[in-house]
C-alpha cells in the first residue's frame, strides 16, 4: 500500500512542532513528493521517504476500523525516525530523553526512550521542552 501524502505532511506537523517546541529554533519539517526536508534556515538537509507503508502496520487481519489509526501510526514513526536520523546528519541529537539524556526513538506514534527501563515519553506531536 503506498503512503499518502496528506498524512506524511501531517506527521511532518507533529513532528516538527515536537522539534521547535524542544530546541527553541524555527525549525521546518515539510514532506513533499516522499521527500523529507529539514531545515532551520541555515542547516538543511533532505531524505527520500519509502514509498511503502510498513508490512507490520497492514497486515492481515487489520479492522477498517483500524486501518486510519495504522496508517497514522506509520506515518508519524517514518517521519520521526528520518527527522531524527537527518538531525543526526547534521551533527544534532534530537530527540533526547529529558530523564536519560539519551536519543529517543519513535514507534507507533510515540516517542519513548530505552534508558534503564524501556519508557515512553509523549505521543509524537506533544513532546515537551525539557
Ligand atoms: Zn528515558
Amino acid at each position: 500500500m503506498q503512503r499518502d501524502a496528506d498524512r506524511l505532511t501531517a506527521a511532518a506537523v507533529r513532528v516538527e512542532a515536537d522539534l521547535r517546541r524542544t530546541t527553541g529554533r524555527p525549525w521546518t519539517c515539510s514532506v513533499e513528493d516522499f521527500a523529507l526536508t529539514v531545515t532551520d534556515g541555515v542547516l538543511t538537509r533532505r531524505v527520500e521517504l519509502e514509498h511503502e507503508v510498513e508490512e507490520a502496520f497492514v497486515a492481515p487481519p487489520v479492522e477498517p476500523r483500524d486501518l486510519e489509526a495504522d496508517l497514522d501510526a506509520d506515518a508519524d514513526e517514518v517521519v520521526a525516525y528520518e527527522v531524527s536520523e537527518a538531525l543526526t546528519d547534521l551533527g544534532l541529537h534530537w530527540p533526547v530523553c529529558p530523564e536519560h539524556r539519551q536519543v529517543m526513538g519513535s514507534c507507533t506514534g510515540w516517542w519513548y526512550c530505552s534508558g534503564e527501563t524501556y519508557h515512553d515519553v509523549a505521543e509524537i506531536g506533544s513532546l515537551q521542552a525539557g
